[in-house]
């Protein structure tokens, strides 16, 4: 991004992040932090991306083949907002996309992001019904497109090229290949026996992203989708492609984020945080999820928030969003709305135990309001704090200074009798 040409934009995240402006400045040079946002785009909630700067969390909206309503896709774009996500990506692949990603961009104030082969794929799947009449040309042209558009970032699969993929065809994988671009590209690859244009053309593509100040999100098309799949020799394959990948975009000028894991046991997630960070130039972590177990179908959020905690905590920046319906169906609002807060406090947690003080503050807010039995004080300091106050007063005692879990055993009301025989 041209930083002298967006200073004020700066001045405004640096005040937000409560970072020096030199810093966050110094630190986008490096590229160890990202501020995704289109030079056509004004929003009210631009964000910084990395290092040093708070855990960022985005939800994932969008259409697909059968549920393509727009209200649908707007009333999930506000609850994103309303709950605190960082950026949104539109992730449409059904019939209207374009409607979709239009009103998006115009109704979100925080950065929108895509993935252009996603409305490649659709197109050709429209006329055709495969993905073979997919050329360069029009994956290039729909980049193009979508950045004058005003798209803030872009997950381009470009580490699935025809190396990584012959590590991958050797590869005895429990769940192949999950990610939908990766797998649209796999089958492009093997019908016409070619590379993966957005390898090929990466120049390109850093061309237009550096016109438009587009960041690119590399995707990780061998993302592990089974815990027994972690860190194989594929995903460290592309990987490292990535990596100099990262350094061609660095070099250009253009900002990049890598996108990681996926599903992966607890104790691998601090190995795959290091490995990205040394690969790939300290360039910001995008984690989605990780997943550290297979086994919640329903509760996937949960299970994504335990990782993505950890993940964070490691050094991951940016956090993609769970819902309760992965792997089952399309976020319903309310799904949107409980992988978000999953997402948020796992955020919160990974810049708690980074020691960031803001964080620590918050907390601490939280408590004193606890221990003097605060409620109101308790629900607006939450991240939800309609649903902190139903629950209270659902059970709410006629004794009024504590909730019905202890009711007259309140410890802390039986303690606070005994403060003046605390030393303090
Ligand atoms: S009643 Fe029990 S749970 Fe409720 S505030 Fe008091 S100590 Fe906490």
């Amino acid at each position: 991004m041209d930083i002298e040409k967006r200073i004020s934009l700066l001045e405004k995240i640096a005040q937000d992040e409560k970072v020096a402006l030199e810093t966050l400045k110094e630190k986008i040079r490096q590229g160890t932090v990202v501020v995704p946002l289109n030079k056509k785009r004004k929003i009210n909630h631009p964000c910084a991306i990395g290092e040093g700067m708070r855990v960022k969390v985005n939800v994932n909206l969008g259409s697909s083949w059968e549920a393509d309503g727009i209200e649908e896709e707007l009333k999930k774009l506000s609850v994103s907002i309303k709950y605190g996500a960082d950026t949104v990506m539109d992730l449409s692949t059904g019939k209207n996309l374009k409607e979709i990603r239009k009103a998006i961009l115009e109704q979100s104030p925080v950065p929108v992001g895509t993935v252009p082969i996603y409305e490649v794929a659709v197109k050709a799947m429209e006329e055709k019904g495969n993905f073979s009449s997919i050329t360069p040309r029009d994956i290039l042209q729909t980049i193009e497109e979508q950045a004058r558009e005003g798209v803030d970032f872009f997950t381009i699969h470009c580490g699935l090229n025809r190396k990584t993929l012959e590590v991958f065809s050797r590869q005895k994988r429990v769940m192949d290949m999950v990610s939908r671009g990766g797998a649209i590209l796999l089958n492009w690859m093997l019908a016409k026996n070619k590379e993966n244009p957005l390898y090929e053309y990466f120049d390109k593509i850093l061309e237009i992203a550096k016109e438009y100040e587009v960041t690119l999100s590399l995707g990780d098309s061998l993302r592990p989708g089974s815990v027994l799949d972690a860190t194989d020799r594929a995903q460290i394959e592309e990987l490292i492609l990535l990596g100099e990948l990262t350094q061609r975009a660095h070099s250009k000028g253009v900002q990049v984020i890598i996108e990681g894991p996926g599903h992966m046991a607890l104790d691998q997630i601090e190995t795959n945080v290091l490995a990205e960070k040394k690969i790939c130039q300290g360039a910001p972590f995008y984690v989605l999820g990780p997943l550290v177990t297979d086994i919640a179908l329903g509760y996937d959020h949960i299970a994504g928030a335990i990782g993505a905690a950890y993940a964070a905590y490691c050094g991951a920046d940016f956090l993609c969003y769970v819902t309760p319906a992965e792997h089952l169906r399309l976020p319903t609002v309310e799904d949107v709305k409980e992988g978000l807060i999953a997402f948020k406090i796992a955020a919160h947690a990974g810049d708690l135990a980074r020691g960031n003080k803001h964080a620590y503050i918050r907390d601490e807010q939280v408590s004193r309001a606890r221990k003097k039995r605060n409620w109101e004080e308790q629900f607006e300091l939450s991240f939800d704090p309609e649903k902190a106050r139903a629950y209270y007063f659902r059970d709410r005692q006629k004794i009024k200074d504590v909730c019905s879990m202890c009711s007259k055993f309140c410890s802390i009301k039986l303690v606070d009798k005994c403060r003046k025989f605390l030393i303090k």
